[in-house]
């Protein structure tokens, strides 16, 4: 995917809220990366999300969760420090 010409040109807004609705879903109850010694809500970190979409660019993923955040719907760490991303409301 990465020598496709078109893996330059995704951005954020090829991501669908509900996409990424449906990774946060996924990564609460597989996460692979997150801190499992916490509540489950609050165990989700960047790369659980970005294990779950691996059709876009990582970069593309945290754009995507932080104008998600800026519009109220999602807060949380996007660097990968902490495992605390949570779904504030649906869109
Ligand atoms: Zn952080």
């Amino acid at each position: 995917m990465r020598g496709d010409p078109i893996w330059g040109k995704v951005k954020a807004s090829h991501i669908a809220d509900a996409t990424v609705f449906v990774a946060l879903d996924k990564s609460r109850y597989f996460g692979k990366y997150g801190n499992h010694t916490e509540v489950r809500d609050r165990n989700i970190c960047i790369w659980d999300v970005q294990f779950h979409l691996p059709q876009f660019p990582p970069k593309v993923v945290r754009a995507k969760l932080m104008s998600m955040e800026k519009r109220g719907l999602l807060t949380g760490c996007w660097c990968g420090c902490r495992a605390d991303i949570e779904i504030l409301k649906y869109a």
